[in-house]
């Protein structure tokens, strides 16, 4: 069985040092030649996946929300990675009303993690009878810390859902595996999705943030929970999408983001 249909999400860009994404000489750091050249500023852009299957409607995360400034001001980084690239027809809520979605059509809410860039627009879906959906490494690690957030992970965004949890590579609708890709954050997964005529997609959300870190070779960035365990999630990624012959889909690549074809008008099947 496959899925149906997959529409893609543009809701904007956040703005952020490049060197936060991407660890890479001659790109991000510099040379005792270059100490005055300013770091290069980046497109962060964000995107929603939505899925159709004959098993039900998926959302795979929830981009950032309109309160960013406000919301994300407790943890310091509005000022690394402002939300400001981003217009009115572009927020979440705004995307989905253009395909003519509701929130309470959306049977499964899969989050690849817990990260404020990705979790900010869960309420929308709190009481619409939405599957919420983490894995089962993320919740421990969201729900466990002390105090209201520990990098990127903000209570305020999750503290009051109720999580189904995965653990492994899990089937959960037709067509849709979620992998287990763990690294950026202790439950970080990806997204593959099997269509009738497009083949495979993989959307690999922060488990590879760009074109840039995928490589080969693979090449890290600033915010990884462990190094260690996040190679092999690259390499694991790799190796599904080699024996799929997939698209892979990056999670905060500008220039691919640009490339494909976008919701509301564009859609792959
Ligand atoms: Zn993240």
């Amino acid at each position: 069985m496959t899925a149906n249909k997959v529409h893609v999400l543009s809701c904007g860009a956040m703005s952020c040092d490049l060197t936060w994404l991407l660890l890479k000489a001659g790109r991000t750091m510099r040379t005792r030649t270059e100490q005055q050249r300013p770091p290069e500023w980046y497109s962060c852009t964000t995107h929603c996946v939505l899925v159709e299957t004959p098993g039900g409607t998926l959302l795979w995360d929830t981009s950032c929300p309109r309160d960013w400034e406000t919301r994300w001001a407790p943890t310091g980084l509005q000022e690394y990675f402002p939300y400001d690239q981003v217009s009115d027809e572009e927020y979440l809520d705004a995307r989905l009303g253009q395909l003519g979605v509701q929130p309470q059509d959306i049977d499964y809410l899969v989050l690849s993690h817990l990260h404020f860039d990705h979790a900010g627009n869960i309420g929308m879906f709190t009481g619409t009878g939405a599957k919420l959906v983490c894995h089962e490494k993320e919740k421990e690690f969201a729900f466990g810390f002390d105090g209201a957030f520990n990098g990127a992970h903000l209570k305020a965004d999750y503290a009051a859902c109720d999580f189904d949890t995965v653990s492994g590579d899990t089937e959960i609708l037709p067509g849709v595996t979620l992998i287990e890709a763990p690294g950026h954050t202790p439950g970080t997964m990806a997204m593959k999705v099997e269509l009738p005529e497009t083949g495979t997609m993989l959307f690999t959300s922060d488990a590879v943030y760009m074109g840039d870190s995928y490589g080969p070779p693979a090449t890290p960035a600033a915010i990884v929970n462990d190094l260690t365990a996040w190679y092999g999630s690259v390499e694991k990624i790799r190796g599904i999408a080699e024996q799929s012959d997939a698209t892979v889909v990056f999670g905060h690549d500008a220039e691919q983001l640009r490339s494909m074809r976008l919701a509301p008008s564009g859609f792959y099947a």
